[in-house]
């Protein structure tokens, strides 16, 4: 079939397989270009590998280190007449990378979730690779069914207490205009935590080491965001905020129950993913802020964010340099002075008619659509593609 984009919203409803394959393939690049780490991880579990942050993830460790990794998501496979979800092309061109470096991949489409899914890839490990010795945990789900309860958890993007009116872009049409966002109920901030705070993160930890596939001295990692006071209202101090900071307790238990030092929460950039693009008013505030960075050339995406997540922190000689709180943050450069002072000017200014000028709008339109494999070069989005391309591994 020939594939074109299909967008509603901040969803896009078809991917390119080339062109997923095309992004892959560059991240791979990048990582090969870079120094040698101190301390690469030899066996890796991602949770939440197929997109964005995970799926850098697992390319950092397989090719900056050769390191053998699992991978677990949520993505729709092919079928007759429609193309697969972006990361499952992703994963497909990962696997290919990876046999043919010779590197061991194996990946779980599924509920990460659910107990299956967990004594799957427990199994996997037990039989394949013995055990592991880091765990990356980048879930960004709206919804989750617990086990235990069977019962369904939506989460929410809302302010708590009051509403939250802030300017917002719509990416469609590149209108600025204002959004009122009404604030959450109690029940809504429960349900959020429930499902992007650091509940299942523990109980993967917990699953692992009971199954005894944890190596001494294990190291896990989620991704967290704090960001500008002006989207406190909807990130930090809002519903998802309320989960991010339960992750950090998460990350708290963990270190009480396996030894201080094994988990840590990084604190990342804002950048164009599936996750980020559903959250309102960050859109707007991320083509300010790509506007500011690139022009400052310390622009980063995914793939260079975890490879100085892992050269500078996770597989450093000193091991991570953490904040007050404990967190890593590679978002240092996105809250410098330097970067926030020039975006918080342009915040104040930026409306329709200069959006292209003062933001960097093109670029976003660009990275999103990317996200789905449209605009990699040397693709032929003309010609006739298989949209049934298979993953080497799949479970
Ligand atoms: P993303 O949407 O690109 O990736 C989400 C991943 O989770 C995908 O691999 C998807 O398949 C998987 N997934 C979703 N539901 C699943 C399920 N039930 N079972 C198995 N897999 C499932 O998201 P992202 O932006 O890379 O976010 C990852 C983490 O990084 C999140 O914790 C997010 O809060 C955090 N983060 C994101 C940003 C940002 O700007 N994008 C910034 C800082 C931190």
């Amino acid at each position: 079939m020939i594939i074109e984009p299909k967008t509603r919203g901040f969803i896009c409803t078809t991917a390119h397989p080339d062109g997923c394959a095309a992004n892959v393939r560059e991240q791979i690049d990048y990582v090969k270009s870079q120094p040698a780490m101190a301390n690469p991880p030899k066996n890796v579990l991602v949770i939440g590998s197929s997109t964005g942050y995970g799926l850098s993830s697992r390319i950092v460790p397989a090719f900056a280190g050769g390191a053998s990794t699992v991978g677990v998501f949520f993505e729709k496979p092919p079928t007759e007449r429609k193309t697969a979800s972006a990361g499952w092309y992703n994963t497909a061109a990962f696997e290919e990378e990876a046999e043919k470096a010779g590197i061991y991949a194996k990946s779980f489409n599924g509920d990460a979730f659910s107990n299956e899914i967990k004594d799957q890839v427990i199994a996997t490990i037990k039989a394949d690779l013995g055990k592991i010795d880091t765990v990356v945990y980048s879930l960004a789900s709206p919804r989750r069914m617990d086990p235990t309860d069977g019962e369904t958890y939506k989460s929410v993007l809302k302010p708590i207490g009051e509403p939250y009116t802030q300017k917002n872009l719509n990416t469609e049409s590149g209108v600025v205009d204002e959004i009122t966002i009404e604030p959450c109920t109690e029940e809504e901030i429960a349900h959020t935590v429930k499902v992007m705070g650091g509940e299942d993160w523990e109980l993967w930890m917990n699953a692992l080491a009971e199954a005894d596939v944890l190596a001494d001295g294990v190291k896990t990692v989620a991704y967290s965001y704090i960001g500008p006071e002006l989207t406190f209202p909807i990130y930090t101090n809002g519903t998802i905020g309320k989960a991010k900071e339960h992750v950090e307790e998460s990350a708290a238990r963990l270190n009480e129950k396996f030894g201080d030092g094994t988990a840590v929460v990084s604190v990342n950039k804002a950048l164009v993913t599936q996750a980020s693009s559903a959250i309102p008013v960050v859109p707007l505030y991320i083509s300010l802020l790509y506007k500011v960075m690139k022009e400052a050339g310390n622009h980063e995406g995914c793939i260079e964010q975890i490879q100085r997540l892992f050269s500078d922190h996770l597989a450093s000689a000193n091991g991570p340099t953490i904040d007050e709180k404990g967190r890593i943050r590679i978002d240092d450069w996105e809250m410098s002075e330097a970067v926030q002072k020039p975006v918080h000017e342009k915040w104040a200014e930026v409306n329709t008619e200069n959006l292209s000028q003062i933001s960097d709008f093109s670029g976003y339109r660009d990275e999103f659509l990317k996200l789905f494999g449209f605009g990699a070069q040397g693709v032929d989005y003309s010609a006739e593609v298989n949209q049934e391309k298979p993953i080497i591994s799949v479970s």
